[in-house]
């Protein structure tokens, strides 16, 4: 044990000798504040977390079901015709689509998310990029039955910094979910403007819109990959809204969607120009 001053100077700090009993109360109440919202934080990613693992696994086991189930039909026939050989295998080759459909997503979604990993940024001419995007989606098959529409000014002269690759991954993500959820012969508009410094990209539709309270969640991996899905409607991962607005994001942007039920669907995106 060494002498009193030695003990002095090990357990107290000269903070503790100049505060008021007053000041280091209140100091105590803002570190407990700041510590229970922490935690309150920490416990929400943990919720959404379990969520997400809970969703993904479901996802994930219906179609190894199905897939399990039709190997267990071929393993059990003696004889097949190859007809139902054909549909059992067709069957099963759907399914492994899905799966794959959301394995690839979910790794796409993880690396966007990674903010170790870099993203390809280089500034680029708005108009041309909108414009060659939109050009080479209409020749597109799956918007054979929609009326596509462009509705960006010539003359917007302004640049904006973005990973190109991706953004293009964005507005396919928004175009494929226009046209899956509006009608045949419904129109899909590809617009843009801008305010202040700021470029407003807009893919609106006039199909089948989302309800108030569903518009909240549509972005959340979490609800998106299991409660959204629409009938009627071949399933998607349930993640390419999370996609879109993780990349937005890490461009430095923004996104949001405003939708009527019955009348149609416009997401917004908000991208710094330069
Ligand atoms: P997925 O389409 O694979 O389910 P998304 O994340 O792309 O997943 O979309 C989430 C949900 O948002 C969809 O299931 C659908 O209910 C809704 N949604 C997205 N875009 C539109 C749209 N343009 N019109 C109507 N509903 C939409």
């Amino acid at each position: 044990m060494g002498d009193n001053t030695n003990d002095k100077n090990i357990f107290e700090s000269p903070q503790v000798e100049s505060d008021s009993i007053e000041v280091l109360s209140l100091k105590l109440l803002k570190a407990t504040d700041e510590l229970t919202k922490k935690n309150e934080a920490l416990n929400k990613s943990e919720k959404a977390r379990k969520e997400m693992l809970s969703n993904i696994s479901h996802d994930l086991r219906a179609p190894i079901t199905a897939i399990r189930s039709s190997i267990d039909l071929l393993n059990s026939m003696n004889d097949i015709s190859r007809d139902d050989l054909k549909s059992t295998l067709g069957i099963i080759d759907r399914r492994v689509a899905n799966l794959e459909n959301l394995i690839n997503d979910m790794y796409y979604l993880f690396c966007v998310e990674d903010e170790g990993r870099k993203l390809d940024i280089e500034t680029v001419d708005a108009v041309t990029f909108l414009e060659n995007y939109f050009f080479d989606a209409i020749v597109d098959s799956r918007y054979d039955n929609h009326d596509m529409q462009l509705d960006v000014p010539a003359d917007l002269n302004c640049s904006i910094a973005i990973d190109v690759q991706k953004t293009v991954r964005v507005l396919d993500n928004l175009f494929t979910n226009a046209a899956k959820y509006s009608g045949d012969g419904s129109s899909i508009t590809l617009g843009a403007g801008l305010e202040g410094e700021w470029l407003k990209i807009t893919v609106s539709d006039n199909g089948i819109g989302i309800d108030e309270d569903a518009v909240k969640h549509i972005f959340e991996r979490t609800y998106t990959v299991s409660s959204a899905r629409t009938p009627g409607v071949e399933a998607g991962s349930g993640l390419g809204l999370s996609i879109v607005r993780a990349v937005i994001e890490r461009e430095g942007g923004t996104i949001h969607c405003d939708s009527t039920p019955g009348c149609g669907t416009t997401f917004t995106i908000e991208l710094k120009t330069f």
